[in-house]
């Protein structure tokens, strides 16, 4: 029996971003999981009490305090670790061990994130929520490693079988 998968609204084609589009993934495995009922969406940014759209944020970490801070100078930390937090309870509640997250966002990233200056350069490190979510045990796969994601569920549900 395969498990439900999280996943960011935003891959599933909702116009949730920051700019008001959605960035659909067509991928034969997530159609099938959407078809059998076993995907659970969220948008941590959203569910945080964000509008959309949204000014863009980063995040912006100094030691050990993480922020996140819009293009314009706003702080919005409270509303990222607030639909983050949302976030890991639904995957709880819904049992999913593994979540598909949108690559690269101050929520969603699970390998890069920028930098923090509104530049556009790439470091390595994760959203809020995708770090949360991968502290707590959960597997987090972005729209680029959905042949993984498919290996990984198929090898979890083999194992429980
Ligand atoms: Fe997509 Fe996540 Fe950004 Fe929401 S917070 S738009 S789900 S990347």
């Amino acid at each position: 029996q395969m498990e439900n998968l999280l996943v960011s609204a935003c891959l599933l084609g909702e116009k949730v971003r920051y700019n008001g589009s959605g960035q659909l993934v067509d991928h034969p495995f997530l159609a099938a999981l959407i078809d059998a009922g076993r995907v659970i969406t969220v948008c941590p940014e959203v569910d945080g009490g964000l509008p959309t759209p949204r000014p863009p944020a980063e995040i912006q970490s100094s030691g050990s305090a993480v922020r996140v801070v819009t293009i314009n100078a706003i702080d919005v930390t409270e509303q990222f670790t607030s639909g983050a937090n949302n976030a890991l309870e639904v995957a709880k509640k819904e049992g999913c061990a593994f979540a598909l997250m949108a690559a690269r966002s101050p929520s969603c990233g699970n390998q890069q994130i920028y930098d923090g200056s509104y530049s556009g350069k790439l470091i390595e490190g994760s959203g809020i929520t995708a770090e949360l979510l991968q502290r707590n045990g959960i597997q987090v796969f972005n729209q680029y490693q959905l042949d993984d994601l498919e290996a990984a569920m198929t090898q979890a549900a083999r194992a429980q079988a």
